[in-house]
């Protein structure tokens, strides 16, 4: 049997020792944690729906989950708002970089959840009193899809809060427009400590495989969201989850995933399996390099292109 008809027979060792290859980009500076990553991490890990798990060398490194925990936001969101919470936010792409200061104009909403206006906005919308409840929600719903007890860096999501300069704009400016509801300065630190969030390539791609299998965690069986809620986040994903690069994605991964600057990429691939990359250099639009090239990979060796029908 080949690895395109069982991904577990994958030799995802060897997928790591091609990736080394492919040398470009340059690791984050946003904050020092982010700016002191090591450039050679390389973690690979898929888990099938029926919970069946892979991983490479390096699949257990932590590094904060970053915007790979967006799609996860909205989750939860959708989860606790239900549609009230399509109507809070656009899911059209913007074409334009996650940190873009602009709302959807007419409406003032956040474009899409895959940025960053949309996450603050999905972190806002979370069940919670306060800002403090939202974030032991959001803790405790990420623990759920990863299906162990996550944590955050506290060092991380303070620096995340301080220098997150770009995300107070976006708050202040969804205030001024009546989309965000709670304090500005609670919003970023809210979202700020979703992103200090630490996570593994093995977490990230039971995360992703929670998605794919329909809401329901492959690994412990718990029902975290429900079936109609991750179609909605995949569907988003497919089209605005690797920001400005969305459409190059697609084209050569073909499978709907979250990017994010600490390297990490989530994919998701509906019915068949999740799986994660973390390597910290990035391109132009804040996407691994080598999260790219391994995912094109994994995607070509067991055919998982959402629009590829196998040649004949
Ligand atoms: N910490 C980042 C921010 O909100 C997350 C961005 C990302 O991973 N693209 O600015």
């Amino acid at each position: 049997m080949s690895a395109a008809e069982d991904p577990r027979r994958l030799d995802l060792d060897d997928l790591r020792v091609r990736a080394f290859g492919e040398r470009g980009g340059a690791v984050d500076d946003s904050i020092p944690e982010l700016a002191e990553a090591d450039p050679d991490l390389l973690g690979i890990a898929l888990v099938t729906v029926d919970g069946a798990t892979r991983a490479s060398e390096q699949a257990d490194v932590k590094i904060s989950i970053q915007s790979a925990v967006k799609p996860f936001l909205f989750a939860l969101a959708l989860q606790d708002h239900g549609s009230d919470a399509l109507d809070r936010l656009g899911i059209e792409p913007t074409g334009e970089a996650f940190d873009a200061i602009k709302l959807e104009s007419g409406t003032g909403r956040p474009p899409n959840p895959m940025v960053n206006a949309g996450a603050l906005l999905t972190a806002a919308l979370v069940d919670g009193d306060d800002a403090e409840a939202r974030s032991r929600r959001i803790l405790a719903g990420l623990s759920a899809f990863a299906g162990r007890d996550l944590r955050v860096s506290e060092r991380i999501a303070e620096n995340e809060h301080l220098l997150g300069d770009r995300n107070h704009a976006l708050a202040h400016l969804m205030r001024a427009e009546g989309t965000l509801e709670v304090g500005a300065d609670d919003a970023v630190a809210v979202y700020a400590r979703a992103c200090a969030v630490l996570v593994d390539a093995r977490d990230l791609a039971v995360m992703g495989a929670t998605l794919a299998a329909g809401g329901r965690n492959p690994v412990t069986g718990a029902d975290v969201v429900g079936a109609a809620v991750a179609r909605d986040v995949i569907s988003v994903m497919a089209t605005c989850g690797v920001y400005d690069g969305s459409g190059r994605w697609m084209r050569r991964v073909g499978v709907p995933a979250k990017s994010s600057v600490s390297g990490a990429i989530v994919l998701a691939a509906p019915g068949v399996l999740g799986a994660a990359v973390v390597s910290p250099p990035l391109d132009a639009q804040g996407t691994s390099v080598r999260g790219h090239a391994v995912s094109a990979a994994l995607s070509e060796e067991l055919g998982l292109h959402a629009f590829g029908v196998p040649s004949h």
